[in-house]
């Protein structure tokens, strides 16, 4: 049962960043962002702000999962936060290499990675806020 409920999520997600990566305007930002900065790969910059976009929603239920964790058993929580907070370096470097490598703007690569990561202490804040009645 958890295996199909994964893989039907895990397909969900999948549509999702779909429909998003579909929605979102990102093309129109990406050229006002390289008239202004002779940016190299206008591809590249796409895949870093798809890479963010996709973090912010992955890192939000993230929090949540970490409050709720150490909501009900500390220990499990400290645990569960450490362990993600080790997988958010890759995570961050996802967001931040393309990024860079499209914008060679160092301070604009740790921005867009410091704003997907400051989705998971907003997650914990919003289950906070719901729980707390
Ligand atoms: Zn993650």
């Amino acid at each position: 049962m958890g295996f199909l409920s994964a893989n039907v999520y895990f397909f969900i997600g999948v549509i999702v960043m779909a429909i998003i990566d579909f929605l979102l305007p990102h093309h129109y930002l990406e050229e006002k962002i390289c008239r202004k900065q002779n940016i190299i790969d206008r591809k590249l910059l796409s895949t870093g702000f798809v890479v963010t976009l996709g973090l912010i929603i992955h890192n939000f239920p993230e929090g949540m999962a970490v409050f709720l964790s150490s909501f009900t058993n500390v220990r499990l929580g400290i645990l569960l936060a450490i362990a993600i907070a080790i997988h958010n370096i890759p995570e961050g470097i996802a967001v931040a290499a393309p990024i860079y490598h499209a914008t060679l703007n160092k301070s604009k690569a740790i921005k867009y990675a410091f704003i997907s990561g400051m989705a998971e202490p907003l997650g914990a804040i919003i289950s906070y806020l719901i729980l707390k009645p």
